[in-house]
């Protein structure tokens, strides 16, 4: 059987435990199917991503004892490819732009602007203009995000029913997408082009990825992923989406939380081989 598998991180901060834990995840899935593991780096918001992070992703990975395919793929590089999946998307009338604020969008939602998790409201985008209306703010030079309408998704799909994938992680089986989770999802910017969740879709077809082994807090977007595929003629490959690793306090560990990184564990002098055995490899 052929096993090709990636870890796929963005150089936004420096990697922590959880992200010790994620690439060690995959990587050992990688080792015991005698399959191939891929690095990636996903770095197509210029606005968030830096070099000198990606610098220390591919030090930190090495300290932890991991090895991975040349070249690594570096996706500000391939943004035609991204670009290309993104315009086809617009082709096909499946993508409208969004040029509500944040708070906008909360006020849609009717939401106050300082709730906490904008998630809910982010998702109701309100779907697009009219024709006038878009013309002034493109005229404006206001920026915007491309959305996927999921009505007109559903127009072209029939339904989502039999978007699937096999799953294989804690409750493995058989998952049906449920895209409509995240609602009109943002794909792409007028200032970066196509955005991380159409370019990895792209990337796994392109790089011949057979199990997406990744945190179960990408589920939802597994779900947009694979109605993505459909729309795009790419293979759906198996998912499994592990647990995250929680920190003492039971929280999720964040790249905000600089006290955890790995370039704080090898200065306090941890020895590689600590670390992933306490993480249980
Ligand atoms: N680049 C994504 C992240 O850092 C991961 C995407 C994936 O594994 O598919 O959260």
């Amino acid at each position: 059987m052929t096993f090709v598998t990636r870890f796929a991180p963005s150089p936004t901060g420096r990697l922590h435990r959880g992200h010790a834990f994620a690439a060690l995840t995959a990587w050992t899935a990688a080792k015991a199917a005698g399959g191939r593991f891929l690095l990636r780096i996903e770095d197509t918001d210029f606005t968030r991503c830096r070099p000198e992070y990606e610098e220390a992703i591919l030090d930190d990975l090495a300290w932890l004892g991991l090895d991975w395919e040349h070249p690594v793929r570096r996706q500000s590089e391939h943004r035609a490819d991204y670009d290309a999946a993104l315009d086809r998307l617009r082709d096909m009338g499946l993508l409208y732009r969004c040029f509500r604020t944040r708070k906008e969008l909360m006020a849609l939602a009717g939401m106050a602007p300082h709730a906490d998790d904008p998630t809910d409201a982010e998702a109701f985008a309100g779907g697009p203009l009219s024709d006038d209306e878009e013309a002034a703010r493109l005229a404006s030079g206001q920026p915007f995000a491309w959305r996927i309408s999921l009505a007109a998704a559903r127009d072209r799909l029939g339904d989502f029913h039999h978007l699937t994938w096999i799953e294989e992680a804690a409750d493995p089986g058989i998952r049906t997408a449920t895209p409509g989770e995240l609602g009109d999802m943002v794909l792409g910017r007028k200032d970066i082009g196509a955005g991380y969740v159409i370019a990895s879709v792209v990337d796994d077809a392109l790089q011949g990825v057979t199990h997406v082994v990744r945190g179960e807090d990408l589920i939802e977007t597994t779900s947009v992923q694979r109605l993505l595929q459909a729309l795009l003629d790419l293979p759906t490959p198996s998912y499994r989406h592990h647990p995250l690793l929680l920190g003492p306090d039971g929280k999720r560990y964040a790249k905000r939380d600089g006290s955890v990184t790995l370039a704080a564990l090898r200065d306090a002098g941890v020895a590689p081989e600590v670390l992933r055995a306490e993480l249980g490899f």
